[in-house]
């Protein structure tokens, strides 16, 4: 299927806006927060937890850096008046990382202050390896400040057994998934294979050490075989969970998952920024064109 990821990756700059919106809908949950909040709503209202995203990603200026802040901010108000189960991920090169560290950290340290009075949980998501080091320092550094705070760790780095088995000696909570981004052979697993197995054997370590972790993958062998290993090894139930894309088609799996007592949450990204955030995964990950192929099939015939 690799010419067909191509051929879609050289046809998107023909590709009507209108028809990227009606595909990008699905895993969207609107483009104002309102319209978000009445997915999360929904999703409480269904068993099920969330994380909010506010779209976008690697400002260039520093003044780029203060709408998502202003958004971020009243996700956390709006999370908190309306008594919502949920939490906040958020990317770092939004806030300023690749302008300036020490800015980026003064920005997450105004979202942190405001979800540890009002006790939610901020997720700071992983983005290419460019800036797996930086992020990793200002996780640490948050950390030491504030307990509300974990991040993320990719299966396909060849790095990240070394940084889980740094990380876990202080206590730590980790999303694990195997990484959306295209990276090089010398620093990552390209057979899905090894990054599957390694993304499992991170999930087990991270389990083993008594470590809270978020089981990212719409992979059900992932899922199933993760599900298995907590089942018979009998790990408390809130030291983990299963987290899945908004619009990822496996709604049966993660509605087994809810009824059999496994918490599951949805990661719920909305914003203006939605045709760019879905192009730019596209250009870093042609294999999602084959995805978004299959939903363009499946759209045309129903
Ligand atoms: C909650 C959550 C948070 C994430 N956060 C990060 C992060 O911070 N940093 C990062 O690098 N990556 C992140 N990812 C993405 C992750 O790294 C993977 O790239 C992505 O989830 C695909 O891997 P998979 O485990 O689902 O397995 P795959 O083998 O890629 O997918 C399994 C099956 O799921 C379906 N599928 C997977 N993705 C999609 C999609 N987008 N649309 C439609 N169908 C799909 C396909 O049918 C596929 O066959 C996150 C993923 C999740 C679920």
């Amino acid at each position: 299927m690799k010419w067909l990821n191509k051929a879609i990756l050289t046809m998107m700059p023909l590709i009507p806006k209108f028809f990227v919106g009606m595909v990008a809908k699905k895993y969207i949950a609107g483009v104002t927060m309102e319209e978000a909040i009445v997915k999360v709503k929904t999703l409480n209202q269904q068993g099920f937890v969330f994380t909010m995203d506010v779209l976008g990603e690697s400002v260039t200026k520093k003044e780029e850096a203060l709408e998502p802040l202003r958004m971020y901010m009243e996700v956390l108000e709006a999370i908190h008046k309306e008594k919502l189960d949920g939490n906040i991920s958020l990317k770092l090169t939004q806030f300023g990382l690749n302008i300036d560290p020490e800015f980026c950290w003064e920005n997450l340290k105004i979202i942190l202050d405001k979800a540890k009075v009002y006790n939610i949980f901020v997720r700071i998501d992983m983005e290419d390896s460019s800036v797996t080091d930086l992020t990793l320092d200002i996780y640490r550094r948050a950390k030491a400040y504030y307990s509300n705070v974990g991040t993320v760790i990719q299966g396909y780095l060849h790095r990240s057994a070394d940084d889980v088995q740094k990380l876990v000696k202080d206590g730590v909570n980790l999303r694990i998934c195997k990484g959306i981004y295209k990276e090089s052979y010398n620093i990552a697993f390209q057979d899905r294979n090894e990054v599957r197995d390694n993304t499992i054997n991170l999930i087990r370590y991270m389990l083993n050490h008594n470590q809270y972790v978020a089981i990212a993958s719409h992979d059900l062998q992932i899922i199933n075989e993760m599900r298995q290993y907590i089942d018979n090894k009998g790990f408390p139930r809130d030291r983990y969970e299963f987290q899945s894309l908004l619009g990822v088609p496996i709604d049966n799996t993660l509605k087994d998952l809810l009824a059999n007592g496994y918490k599951v949450r949805y990661y719920v990204p909305f914003g203006t920024e939605w045709y760019a955030y879905s192009t730019r995964r596209l250009y870093e990950n042609p294999d999602l064109g084959g995805y978004i192929f299959k939903d363009f099939f499946k759209f045309w015939k129903s």
